[in-house]
């Protein structure tokens, strides 16, 4: 399949690509948000895409950094406008990639990168989008319960729910492009290993 023009029909909404979509996506406190942040520093004009959540904002975060952020009724009325590619309901609150947002990424951007959930994934496949998958396994799932509590704004019911949610996530995970273990202390490893699977992509494609 050719990344650099795909000419789409999806959902009503037409996509001209011009950059590689990357979907990284991890169980919650998987590491996503290094990872990325680390592969945009090390490809030129790359970018990160921001998607659209009803949950609230945590401490830190901020409006069109972290996500765009709706209320759960304006969340709904896009959905009925028919403005998502994807979304999905996640730990109580909606989240969804919006079409229009994402055409405008890919025609600016030769390197996209998306931070989305298994089902959000298996929907850009149903969709038709083109895009290279990558998902980050904790160590474990003890590891990755420290580092949501670490992280914090989450009750104790929602990590639980998380910890529930991850454990699915896993197990569907089996079709993505590549699965690596993003172990503690060795983001550098596995930083280089995902820039080493999308740099063949990019010459390859
Ligand atoms: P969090 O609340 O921890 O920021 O995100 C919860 C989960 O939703 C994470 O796995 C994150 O990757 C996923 N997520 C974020 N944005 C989207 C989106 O637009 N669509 C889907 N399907 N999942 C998303």
């Amino acid at each position: 399949m050719c990344w650099a023009v795909a000419l789409l029909k999806c959902c009503a909404h037409t996509f001209t690509m011009a950059g590689l979509l990357v979907v990284i996506s991890s169980p919650s406190g998987g590491g996503k948000d290094s990872v990325i942040n680390a592969l945009l520093k090390q490809f030129a004009g790359s970018s990160r895409f921001v998607t659209t959540t009803s949950r609230p904002p945590r401490p830190g975060n901020q409006e069109g950094v972290d996500y765009h952020f709706l209320s759960s009724s304006e969340f709904v009325k896009k959905i009925e406008q028919g403005e998502f590619i994807e979304y999905n309901f996640y730990a109580g609150h909606y989240y969804g990639t919006e079409a229009k947002r994402l055409k405008k990424a890919l025609a600016q951007s030769p390197l996209v990168l998306t931070q989305i959930e298994v089902n959000g994934k298996h929907n850009l496949d149903k969709a038709g989008i083109p895009h290279l998958a990558v998902f980050l396994l904790p160590e474990s799932l003890a590891v990755l319960k420290h580092r949501i509590e670490e992280r914090g704004g989450v009750s104790k019911t929602d990590l639980a729910e998380r910890l529930a949610i991850a454990e699915k996530e896993i197990a569907a995970s089996g079709d993505y492009n590549c699965r690596i273990v993003n172990a503690e202390g060795k983001l550098a490893e596995t930083i280089k290993k995902i820039a080493k699977i999308i740099s063949e992509h990019l010459a390859n494609n």
